[in-house]
C-alpha cells in the first residue's frame, strides 16, 4: 500500500501543571500524522514521545517526519528504527485507523468524529492526590465512576506515608482496588516494609480492600532486586519505568519477569509486535496513557481492548487536564 503522508506537530498546555519526578511538565508537544491510500481513505496517526521516558526526543522524530518523502508505503512504515518507539506507533496506528478496522470513519470524515470523547468498557484507574489529601478527595473520583485508585508512594518520610496508608484503606470502599505507585523511589529496605506491611495485613484479615499491586518500587537499574521481591512477597510488583519500549519488555521477561507489566502504547513502540509479543507470552499488562491527543488515545485504548488480561483498570483517566481539546485539535487536523 502506497500512501500520501502529511504531518503537522503541535503544542497543547496541560490545564494543570503536571507534577513528575522529572520536574514540572506545562506544554506537551507532538506531532499529529495524516496518511491517505490510493482509494482515499484516511488514517490519522500521533507521534506523542516522552524522552525522559525512554522514547525519542520529539526532535528526532521531527527529524524523522521531515525526511520523509510525500509519498510513502508499508514498507517504509514497518521498518522504521527501534530508537523511534513512537514514531513506529503513530505510523502503525495511522495505517489500521485507515483500514477501517476500528471502525471509525475514515473516508471523507469531514466530521472528524474520532474527536467525540472515546471511552472504553475497561474500569479506569483514577490518580489520588499524594499525602493526606487523599483522605478527603477520593469521594470525588468515587463519584465520577472509579473503583481502581492510584496513590503514589515514596514522596515523604516512610513511617509518615505508612500511617496516611493506614488511614487510607480503612477510608476507602472495600469494594476499591488500590495501586501504589512508588515511582522508582524507594530504597531496597522501604521496598520490603511496604511489601511486608501489604502481605500481613492480608494475612491478618486486616486488609479491608485489595491491594492490586505496587508499582515500580525500585529505580530503573534494580530489576534483579525486584524481581527477588517479586519472588519472596504475594503482593503483586508492577514494572513502569522499567519497561517503556517492548525491547526492553522483551529483556525482563526474558529474565524471568512474571509480574505485572505497564503499558505505554504511546511510545512502547510498533503495535502489531506489541499484539505478537503479548498474545505469545500471554503476559499480565496495564495500559496507560502518555498525555496524548484524542487520536492516540483511540489507537492506544484499541490495543487495551485487545491486550488486557484480568480486566485490570487503565490509566486513561485524564481528560480533566486538558481543556479544549475538540476545537483545537479539530481545526489542527481539518488544516492537515
Ligand atoms: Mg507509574
Amino acid at each position: 500500500m502506497r500512501y500520501q503522508f502529511k504531518f503537522r506537530p503541535y503544542q497543547r498546555r496541560f490545564g494543570r501543571s503536571l507534577t513528575t519526578n522529572h520536574g514540572n511538565w506545562d506544554i506537551r508537544e507532538g506531532i499529529i500524522l495524516r496518511l491517505t491510500d490510493e482509494t482515499l481513505r484516511v488514517g490519522w496517526g500521533e507521534i506523542a514521545p516522552i524522552s525522559w521516558f525512554g522514547s525519542e526526543t520529539l526532535e528526532q522524530a521531527l527529524d524523522f517526519c521531515r525526511q520523509l518523502p510525500e509519498e510513502i508505503t508499508d514498507e517504509i512504515i514497518f521498518s522504521i528504527p527501534d530508537e523511534l518507539p513512537a514514531c513506529q506507533f503513530g505510523f502503525e496506528s495511522a495505517c489500521e485507523w485507515g483500514s477501517g478496522k476500528w471502525g471509525v470513519g475514515s473516508k471523507g470524515d469531514e466530521k472528524n468524529n474520532f474527536l467525540t470523547p472515546n471511552s472504553s468498557l475497561l474500569p479506569y484507574s483514577g490518580l489520588l492526590p499524594a499525602g493526606e489529601a487523599a483522605l478527603n478527595q477520593w469521594e470525588t473520583l468515587w463519584q465520577q465512576g472509579y473503583r481502581t485508585f492510584k496513590w503514589k508512594i515514596g514522596v515523604d518520610a516512610i513511617a509518615h506515608e505508612l500511617e496516611i496508608f493506614e488511614s487510607l484503606i480503612h477510608t476507602l470502599p472495600a469494594s476499591t482496588k488500590l495501586r501504589l505507585d512508588a515511582n522508582g523511589g524507594l530504597t531496597y529496605e522501604e521496598a520490603n516494609l511496604w511489601l511486608w506491611t501489604c502481605d500481613n495485613l492480608k494475612a491478618n484479615g486486616e486488609l479491608p480492600l485489595e491491594i492490586e499491586f505496587i508499582e515500580q518500587p525500585l529505580p530503573v537499574g534494580q530489576f534483579q532486586q525486584m524481581l527477588e521481591l517479586s519472588m519472596s512477597y504475594e503482593t503483586a510488583i508492577a514494572l513502569d519505568e522499567s519497561v517503556a519500549t517492548l525491547g526492553q519488555l522483551a529483556a525482563y521477561y526474558q529474565q524471568g519477569w512474571r509480574g505485572i507489566f505497564v503499558i505505554k502504547p504511546g511510545i512502547v513502540g510498533s503495535p502489531s509486535r506489541l499484539r505478537k509479543f503479548c498474545h505469545q507470552h500471554q503476559i499480565d499488562t496495564v495500559f496507560s496513557s502518555v498525555f496524548e491527543t484524542a487520536i492516540a488515545r483511540l489507537a492506544a485504548l484499541q490495543l487495551a481492548a485487545e491486550l488486557s488480561r484480568n480486566n485490570r483498570a487503565i490509566g486513561f483517566g485524564i481528560d480533566h487536564f486538558f481543556e479544549q481539546e475538540e476545537t483545537w485539535l479539530q481545526s489542527l487536523c481539518n488544516d492537515l
